[in-house]
């Protein structure tokens, strides 16, 4: 296809009478093209819809943003997995608040620097706030492009991500980058979706290389696949009538920061006798007491971009709590709500806990 002039208006014809209806469109403020953009990474646009909304009437601005404690935002954040993108998010809009007096700067590379933000969502803000022409080349696009030019160039290598930003800017009309961008991107969402597409409704069908040679489902070439590690979370809910115990996650990657019961993570599966015969278990609980050890949850899966959870949660019983919880932090279960935890705690209180409101308002 020579005629990208023909591939700009094509597609924004497409749009016209195809796009959805979603908050973030239409609109020409940074910060809140920044909060949708962000959310949206990893996540279905309707999971996100509710998020979004949430998200912008608890912090309509910068200002708000930057001026609560972190826990504040993960709790907004709760059940959205990726917790980095709600900590960036908020270290950004501090950076924002000192470094630009509040005001999101405009220019596409002084964007860029800013925490948590990559060149797809700097394109994505210049371009729906100012109409700047930085093309929005997101998993959508790769695929609609690859399947239209037949481009065999791995769309996960450095080599693929700049082939495919190029072509996007040579298609794009640069008086129109705003609704070309978005255009492109619902295309690829809702038209040329990952498999079977229905290629006979296809505005491009006479000139798709992939329809045309019947070799759709061989786009986009991949060079790696991702390799997942299978890991098992055995977490223990000490009974106490009326507190949990509680740990905050420190270290880096999944879940920083946010709380969960104490933990014991094996690369194994573990009957219960190996579990017992671990040296963290030995420390938490000595062999002067006497417990009972309820298995209240089996093996939930939680499937993670690299890795698969199998959780268990033990619930136990003992007349006295050792010393070993002391470093705990001990919680009020009628104030749990007020503590960010990921999905898998959010799942074993929902089944434990009826009084528990947070959890239905966003499963
Ligand atoms: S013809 Fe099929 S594969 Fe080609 S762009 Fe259209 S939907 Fe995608």
């Amino acid at each position: 296809m020579k005629d990208f002039n023909f591939f700009s208006k094509k597609l924004i014809t497409w749009y016209s009478s195809h796009k959805r209806n979603l908050p973030w469109r239409g609109i020409y403020d940074p910060y809140k093209i920044w909060i949708s953009e962000v959310i949206l990474q990893q996540t279905r646009v309707t999971q996100g819809l509710k998020y979004y909304n949430r998200f912008i009437k608890r912090f309509p601005d910068i200002e708000s943003l930057a001026g609560v404690e972190e826990q504040e935002v993960l709790k907004y954040w709760q059940g959205l997995g990726y917790y980095s993108r709600a900590r960036n998010l908020h270290r950004t809009a501090k950076t924002i608040m000192d470094k630009y007096n509040g005001v999101f700067p405009k220019d596409y590379y002084t964007i860029l620097k800013l925490k948590g933000i990559g060149e797809y969502t700097a394109s994505s803000i210049t371009s729906f706030a100012w109409n700047m022409p930085h093309p929005t080349v997101d998993g959508n696009v790769f695929r609609f492009l690859s399947r239209l030019f037949a481009i065999d160039c791995p769309i996960d290598t450095i080599k693929g991500k700049n082939h495919f930003t190029e072509l996007a800017i040579q298609l794009m009309d640069k008086s129109k980058a705003r609704i070309f961008n978005h255009a492109i991107m619902e295309f690829g969402a809702l038209q040329c979706i990952p498999s079977s597409p229905d290629c006979t409704v296809c505005s491009f069908k006479s000139v798709c290389l992939a329809y045309i040679n019947h070799t759709v489902v061989q786009y986009p070439v991949k060079q790696y696949r991702t390799k997942i590690k299978e890991i098992y979370f055995y977490y223990f809910h000490i009974h106490d009538s009326d507190h949990l115990y509680l740990n905050m996650r420190k270290e880096k990657g999944i879940w920083q920061n946010l709380f969960e019961f104490p933990l014991i993570e094996s690369d194994i599966l573990m009957d219960f006798q190996q579990l017992s015969n671990t040296d963290q278990f030995r420390l938490w609980f000595p062999k002067k007491h006497i417990y009972h050890f309820e298995l209240i949850v089996k093996n939930q899966k939680h499937i993670l971009s690299h890795r698969i959870l199998y959780a268990y949660f033990y619930k136990v019983f003992m007349k006295r709590i050792p010393n070993s919880f002391d470093t705990f932090k001990k919680v009020k279960l009628m104030e749990i709500d007020k503590y960010p935890i990921h999905r898998l705690m959010q799942f074993y209180l929902g089944k434990i806990l009826p009084f528990n409101r947070f959890i239905s308002t966003f499963e």
